[in-house]
C-alpha cells in the first residue's frame, strides 16, 4: 500500500508518516521518535517517508500505543531497516506479546487487503515505558508517557507539553462519519471514561489522531469533549439494547453496527475485527449493569 501520499508536517518538527487512516508520526530532534507502527504492509511507506524527512539520520525510538495488529504491524519491518531503533511500550504489551495466541492474532489481521497471506515480522520490545515517564527529545522537546488504559490493558498515550501535542491512539475513539466517534472501551467502560477524563485534562493544541485527519486548538479540544459525550451515548444506547433484546448479541450487534459501521464506505477497519470489538463493549457494558 505505497500510496502517493507524502509526510505532512504538522508543527516545525512533527510529522504525520503515510496514509491519514492510519498513520505513524514522527517527533523530530536530538533524539527523535517515531509514534505507532500501523500495518504491515504500510512499513515501507512510513520508512520512505523517514528517509526524505530525515536524510540519513534515524529515529531512536519507536513508541507503541498499544499492540493492537493495526498500531504494530510494521515494528518487525522498521526494526529490520533500522536495527538501532529502540521499540517502547508498556509492561502490560510487552507480556501480550509473549503469548504466541496473541501474535497470531496481530499477524491474521495483517495479512488484511493483501493476498490473505499473513505478512508479518515479529518483534520484541526493548524498553518498557511507565506512566510518569518522560523520554527527552531535545532539550526543549520532551515526550511525557500517560497510561490511558481501556480500550485495552496495555494502552498509552503521549504527550508534548512543549508543543502542546496530545496523541492518545484509541484512548479517546475513533473517528466516524460526520462527527461521529466510535467509543472504544473493548476492556473496561468506567477504566475508558476515566482515561479520558484525565486526557481532558491536558492543555491540547494538536490532536494527533490514531485514524483520521489531525485538528487544532478549538477543534481539537471540542473533539475531546464530543469522545466523552460519544461514549456516555454510545453506553446508554447499549444498556437499552440490553434490556430489549437480553442476550440476544447477534440482534444487538446488527443494530449498532447498521448505524455506524454500514454507512461508512472506503477505509475501515475489517469487519471480523469490528464485530470482535463490538461484542466487547457490549460486554464491557453488561458487566457494570451486574
Ligand atoms: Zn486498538
Amino acid at each position: 500500500m505505497l500510496c502517493e501520499s507524502e509526510p505532512v508536517r504538522i508543527t516545525s518538527n512533527f510529522y504525520r508518516l503515510g496514509p491519514v487512516a492510519i498513520p505513524s508520526f514522527l517527533l523530530d530532534g536530538e533524539h527523535p521518535v517515531m509514534f505507532d507502527a500501523g500495518l504491515y504492509i504500510l512499513g515501507e511507506h512510513y520508512w520512505r517517508d523517514i528517509r526524505r524527512l530525515m536524510g540519513e539520520r534515524r529515529p531512536e525510538y519507536l513508541f507503541l500505543s498499544h499492540v493492537h495488529f493495526d498500531h504494530c504491524g510494521a515494528a518487525g519491518f522498521l526494526k529490520r531497516v533500522m536495527p538501532e531503533l529502540k521499540i517502547a511500550a508498556s509492561g502490560e504489551a510487552d507480556e501480550i506479546l509473549k503469548k504466541p495466541s496473541a501474535v497470531q492474532l496481530i499477524k491474521k489481521f495483517n495479512a488484511f487487503a493483501l493476498d490473505g497471506k499473513a505478512y508479518f515480522e515479529s518483534f520484541f520490545i526493548d524498553h518498557v515505558l511507565a506512566g510518569g515517564d518522560a523520554i527527552q527529545v531535545s532539550k526543549d522537546l520532551t515526550v511525557q508517557i500517560i497510561k490511558t488504559p481501556g480500550h485495552t490493558r496495555d494502552m498509552l498515550s503521549f504527550y508534548i507539553p512543549e508543543q502542546k501535542i496530545l496523541l492518545p491512539s484509541e484512548a479517546i475513539g475513533v473517528s466516524g462519519l460526520g462527527d461521529y466517534i466510535f467509543s472504544e472501551f473493548l476492556t473496561d467502560y468506567q477504566v475508558y471514561l476515566n482515561s479520558l477524563k484525565k486526557l481532558a485534562d491536558y492543555d491540547v493544541e494538536v490532536l494527533a489522531l490514531a485514524h483520521g485527519a489531525y485538528c487544532t486548538g478549538d477543534e481539537a479540544r471540542a473533539y475531546m469533549r464530543r469522545a466523552i459525550e460519544y461514549t456516555l451515548r454510545f453506553r446508554e444506547k447499549i444498556e437499552g439494547l440490553l434490556k430489549m433484546y437480553g442476550d440476544d448479541y447477534e440482534k444487538i450487534t446488527s443494530v449498532i453496527k447498521k448505524e455506524e459501521y454500514d454507512p461508512i464506505e472506503g477505509d475501515k477497519q475489517p469487519e471480523e475485527a469490528y464485530l470482535i470489538n463490538l461484542r466487547a463493549k457490549i460486554n464491557a457494558v453488561k458487566k457494570i449493569l451486574n
